[in-house]
């Protein structure tokens, strides 16, 4: 498995792109990707993105995961779908997400660009996903769980075939989110604020915290609130240093392998 870091920003960090993960791993034979939310500023970084191959920007993801329907990780769908259709794509993508995703997805594509979705040479297919029903995205086995955000928000386990990522969207992780990342190569969790008890957020410390109990192997905390990594990053950093497991503050680019 290889987890690319497109964006690890919150909704509106102007020096970081909005968190968004290209995730690449193998079942059976073949090789499928997942690109996790797509927010205002994660499109352009994806196909910018200098750790992704040409091939994978070229070709997009197989699949797109939106943890929820808020802009910082949706509003990039229409500049991602029609880069793709410039781009030739014709492979079909399969779009997941929550209650709603084919309204969600075809209402923001309609009002940036009321033609696209007739245009498009390749088929887009959105799949809801509930929190009590396994999932198979681009091929890997997932699954759900609400988290602790002001949005319903669903955290997602996929299983590749070599190595299990957690990646929570937003909010405080709850106890159904604990048991997804159980045991996962890479748990990625947001931390806007340092401490617990932020409303409809997590925190670094409850980031770090769930992840040692999970027995992750690694954790990277993104989304974190832009003048907090600003301004505190020397402390962050300390507090990701002082964790039993190996826990990241990645910067964008940054990749994983597992
Ligand atoms: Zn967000
Ligand atoms: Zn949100």
């Amino acid at each position: 498995m290889r987890v690319t870091f497109v964006g690890v920003g919150e909704a509106f960090d102007e020096c970081l792109p909005n968190t968004s993960l290209f995730v690449a791993g193998m079942t059976g034979e073949s090789r499928r990707t997942v690109l996790l939310d797509c927010g205002f500023t994660a499109a352009a970084a994806f196909f910018g993105c200098p750790s992704l191959s040409d091939a994978d920007r070229r070709d997009g993801p197989d699949a797109v995961w939106l943890s929820h329907f808020h802009g910082d990780h949706y509003f990039g769908l229409p500049y991602l779908l029609a880069r793709m259709q410039e781009q030739g794509r014709a492979q079909p993508l399969c779009i997941h997400g929550g209650e709603g995703v084919a309204n969600r997805v075809w209402q923001v594509v309609e009002l940036a660009y009321p033609n696209l979705r007739d245009r498009l040479d390749f088929e887009v297919v959105c799949l809801e996903a509930r929190p009590d029903a396994p999932l198979v995205i681009a091929g890997f086995s997932a699954r759900a769980a609400v988290t602790g955000h002001g949005a319903l928000c669903l955290g997602l386990r996929l299983e590749t075939q070599f190595g299990i990522l957690y990646y929570g969207g937003d909010g405080a992780p709850t106890p159904a989110c604990r048991e997804l990342a159980s045991g996962c190569a890479l748990v990625v969790q947001e931390g806007y604020g340092m401490l617990p008890g932020m409303a409809g957020h997590g925190s670094v410390a409850e980031a770090v915290e769930m992840a040692e109990a999970a027995w992750a192997n690694t954790l990277a905390v993104v989304h974190v609130r832009r003048e907090l990594r600003r301004e505190r990053g020397a402390e962050i950093a300390r507090q990701l240093a002082a964790a039993s497991i190996r826990a990241l503050l990645p910067e964008p680019g940054e990749v994983f392998e597992a």
